[in-house]
């Protein structure tokens, strides 16, 4: 049984209950789940003796005009999917559980947290960092598990453990797609028949650059064209970035190097925003 907390006490009490020296592993979401997450859920098992989800769709990172409103939430088939697979724990606060009504401290990222997403949308990642570190005090796991689908999230994450001497591993998990090839995502519903079509596009263009890497094409820009070129003929794909960035820190590169690059871009489909990434070299 998965067993369900839904305020701070009831998951400290839980945390506490937990047999010594029993290792805990968090998988923080929004819910909506799918292939993807569940995915984590079975990394996080592989690592640890308990394993804990999150689910709790953040207003903080959602920006005035975004989804937060119509972000969906089937909790029910949720809290199913996650008795499949075996999760111990599932935290499911309130909003108001959360954020005290005049909460005013905030984690700010500074570097990784600036281009891609980051500039496109002010304040997502301090939204994202800031739930993070407190989801990660709220329930001290050893480790937690983050997926590559989100590369942006996961650089600015490590580095906030990093930065501040935060004592949990992190741990990507592989982006896990539909058959052809789109990268899962809770938006994905959002998508009308003809853009779920085109959809996988985005998978295609990161394929063909991709392919140019292993061909030996090294140059940023000429990878970036070739990437760029599988998108250009479709008008229902309107493409926000598109960008060959170091892995660790995304600056941008000029040319691939011995550390190989994260190719990442952000494109709207109508309304839906969809990411993907693929990372090159070693
Ligand atoms: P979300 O619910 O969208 O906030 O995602 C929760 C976690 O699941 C994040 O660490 C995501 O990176 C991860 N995730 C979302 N989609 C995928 C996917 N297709 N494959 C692997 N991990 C994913």
């Amino acid at each position: 049984m998965t067993k369900v907390l839904r305020t701070i006490s009831e998951l400290r009490a839980w945390r506490n209950g937990l047999p010594a020296g029993a290792r805990l592993g968090l998988v923080p979401t929004m819910g909506a789940l799918h292939a993807g997450h569940i995915s984590l859920m079975e990394l996080a098992r592989t690592h640890c003796d308990m394993v804990i989800a999150s689910i709790f769709v953040n207003p903080l990172q959602f920006g005035p005009q975004e989804d937060l409103a119509r972000y969906p939430r089937p909790i029910e088939k949720d809290i199913a999917m996650l008795e499949a697979a075996g999760v111990d724990a599932l935290f499911l606060p309130e909003h108001t559980e959360v954020y005290p009504p005049d909460n005013s401290t905030y984690v700010v990222e500074e570097a990784v947290s600036l281009p891609l997403c980051g500039a496109l949308r002010p304040g997502h990642f301090r939204g994202v960092a800031t739930v993070v570190l407190k989801l990660f005090n709220l329930t001290q796991p050893h480790f937690a598990f983050f997926g590559q689908k989100d590369a942006q999230q996961c650089a600015v994450i490590e580095r906030m453990v990093r930065d501040l001497n935060v004592p949990v591993e992190i741990v990507r998990g592989a982006i896990v797609r539909e058959e052809d090839g789109l990268a899962m995502s809770s938006r994905n519903v959002y998508l009308e028949p003809v853009q779920r079509l085109i959809a996988p596009l985005l998978y295609q263009s990161l394929l063909a650059a991709s392919a140019a890497y292993e061909a030996g094409e090294r140059d940023a820009g000429k990878l970036e064209a070739i990437g760029r070129a599988v998108l250009a003929d479709e008008p229902g794909i309107n493409v926000q970035y598109w960008e060959v960035r170091d892995r660790r820190s995304l600056a941008p590169l000029q040319a691939v190097g011995a550390d190989g690059c994260l190719i990442a871009l952000a494109a709207y489909l109508g309304k839906t925003r969809l990411i993907d990434n693929i990372a090159l070299g070693t």
